[in-house]
């Protein structure tokens, strides 16, 4: 039996991006990261808890936001599906594009792999220009190198244009 070449022989550290605007936020970010380990693989690295305002559509509440790296042994579709099953979890609903959610959980690399299919393109297409996603993928994955770009996760940083501040969060008010 020859095994499919598209099978990970050894874990890929994926980095995912968790986002929450709506109800208790760091404790349905908290849910999410036992969720994940459950079923993607174990978490190797966490940032801390960040605070943004809206992007896209600036009316709504602020953004609680974590990035983790993950070891998994999962192929890029079957991490897509548990992301978007901790996103079930959360009991999101989708209502408008980049509207209000419970939970959001996006793979931004996934080990050094391009990634271009009908649900997924990795790395995550809107990274570079989102500051929200890049402070705490730095925090954890400085030195990673963006696999089209060629840059470092802190060099894209230091290039992002995104005006919004991203704060360390203090703990609820
Ligand atoms: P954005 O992608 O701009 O952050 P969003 O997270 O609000 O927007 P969603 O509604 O959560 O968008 O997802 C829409 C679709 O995006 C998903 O159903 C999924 O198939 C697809 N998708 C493509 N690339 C990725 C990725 N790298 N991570 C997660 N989902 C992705
Ligand atoms: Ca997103
Ligand atoms: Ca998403």
């Amino acid at each position: 039996m020859s095994m499919s070449p598209s099978l990970p022989t050894v874990p890929i550290l994926a980095r995912l991006l968790l986002g929450s605007n709506l109800g208790d936020r760091a404790g349905l970010l908290a849910a999410a990261r036992q969720v994940l380990a459950a079923t993607a693989g174990d978490i190797v690295a966490q940032s801390g808890l960040y605070e943004t305002a809206a992007w896209g559509l600036e009316s709504q509440p602020a953004f609680l936001n974590q990035a983790l790296t993950v070891s998994t042994w999962l192929r890029p579709e079957a991490l897509l599906d548990a992301c978007q099953a901790a996103e079930q979890h959360a009991g999101r609903q989708r209502l408008e594009h980049w509207g209000q959610r419970t939970l959001d959980v996006d793979i931004l690399f996934y080990g050094s792999h391009v990634i271009q299919s009908p649900r997924l393109t990795v790395p995550h297409p809107r990274l570079p220009e989102r500051r929200f996603a890049l402070v705490p993928l730095a925090e954890i994955a400085r030195a990673v190198r963006h696999p089209q770009l060629g840059l470092r996760v802190r060099d894209l940083l230091l290039h992002c244009p995104d005006p919004l501040a991203v704060e360390p969060w203090k703990g609820p008010a």
